[in-house]
């Protein structure tokens, strides 16, 4: 592939900034031309993002906090995956019509991060650019506190709960602090859909400069990558799925993993390494019983299996109270009491025997603190049930982590 040496940079936004993990793979997109394959869950990202747009739209038009009937209206047709999160919506979202600024908001900042354009969108994407704009996004709400506190939820229909670290979640507020310059706090919420989850970073207009130089050194990233007279290495990441070389023109298509084998080739092969890997552990615990086994590979190096003594460690709560609260006592700046927690799987065991420890069960169940999260399971079954099951909880302050 070679290199373009007049090509117009686009702003820098959130998508793109993804894009960069790969300079191969990004230059392929906006140097040479090569058009990027859209997704399904892309696709059902935009289809629930109109869907909620409007119907925040109509709230506020109609000063209404929720409207059932034109909600059911406005869905009805809709993609059945995209229904799933939209279920969650419907009992979630009330609106506070006072509140509301706008929803598909663009912002897009100069170089000196100047408010250039801000107005209201449709499916994200503003037509018609403006050359001095650098940096760029579409907020899909924002909410006004007050005339210095702000709030942008951000929907995902991703399966998986993140914490608010990534790299939007510290663009969008940027964007917003430049955008209204009276605003002293901007909260930026991820609501992730299909869970009825939510997680929410807060920042303030001191994390302003962290936050401007974190964006220059993106955009520093994506000027050189563009004016670079030789392609870079690829480097494969979680892209590559979207890239339009990873079927074509990957320069590492023999070796690169996220190519090699589709999700469904992978998700097999992981069922198949699991089950192997437990009859192995099991066949090895026995030999290992009446052995040390060991091998030595062709480094030299010595890879041993065996039984070894390990110690656990635990503190008596009765033994432990007493310590903590003379803590807290000493130490009034930290205390320790109202952090720490008892493991719910020791207690659920205990209450587990209802004749012998009759109520104890109940009485846990009304003081159990929850925090739904995301893991990964592979397994036999649908994934549907489970999300439908899981309550519509929750906000976890996060403090806003480093550049
Ligand atoms: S498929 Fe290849 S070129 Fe594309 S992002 Fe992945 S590693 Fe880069």
């Amino acid at each position: 592939m070679s290199a373009s040496p007049l090509v117009q940079i686009q702003p820098l936004s959130q998508s793109g900034y993804e894009q960069l993990a790969c300079g191969y793979g990004y230059r392929a997109t906006h140097v040479h031309g090569v058009g990027r394959a859209g997704s399904i869950w892309a696709d059902l990202g935009q289809e629930a993002h109109r869907l909620i747009s409007e119907y925040i739209n109509h709230l506020v038009e109609t000063r209404q906090p929720t409207d059932y009937d034109f909600f059911d209206a406005l869905v009805t047709g809709a993609s059945p995956e995209a229904l799933d999160g939209l279920d969650r919506v419907r009992e979630a979202l009330v609106i506070d019509s006072e509140k509301v600024f706008g929803t598909e908001q663009y912002i897009g900042l100069d170089k000196d991060f100047s408010l250039v354009a801000m107005e209201q969108v449709e499916h994200g994407h503003r037509t018609g650019g403006d050359p001095r704009i650098e940096y760029e996004g579409t907020l899909d709400l924002i909410l006004l506190h007050s005339a210095t506190e702000a709030e942008i939820p951000d929907w995902k229909n991703h399966f998986y709960i993140a914490a608010p670290e990534s790299f939007q979640s510290k663009f969008y507020p940027l964007l917003l602090f430049c955008a209204m310059p009276s605003l002293e706090i901007v909260h930026f919420r991820l609501e992730y859909l299909r869970w009825g989850v939510n997680r929410v970073v807060t920042f303030t207009r001191e994390d302003l400069p962290r936050l401007k130089r974190m964006a220059i050194a993106a955009r520093k990233r994506q000027r050189r990558l563009i004016e670079l007279d030789k392609e870079p290495k690829a480097t494969p990441h979680k892209g590559c799925a979207y890239c339009p070389l990873s079927l074509n023109g990957c320069p590492i298509d023999k070796s690169n993993p996220y190519a090699k084998l589709s999700a469904k080739e992978r998700l097999r092969l992981q069922i198949y390494l699991d089950a192997a890997a437990k009859v192995n552990q099991a066949i090895l615990k026995e030999w290992a019983q009446k052995q040390v086994i060991s091998v030595k590979d062709e480094n030299g190096v010595t890879y041993t299996g065996s039984f070894v003594p390990r110690q656990r460690t635990r503190y008596a709560l009765d033994t432990v109270l007493p310590v903590v609260d003379a803590w807290d006592r000493e130490h009034p700046d930290d205390p320790l009491r109202s952090r720490l927690a008892v493991g719910a799987s020791e207690l659920n065991e205990l209450a587990k025997a209802k004749k012998k420890r009759p109520g104890l069960a109940d009485a846990l169940g009304s003081i159990v603190v929850t925090n739904d999260n995301t893991a990964i399971k592979y397994g036999s079954g649908s994934v549907s049930t489970l999300v439908r099951n899981v309550p519509i909880v929750n906000t976890l302050e996060v403090s806003p982590s480093c550049c």
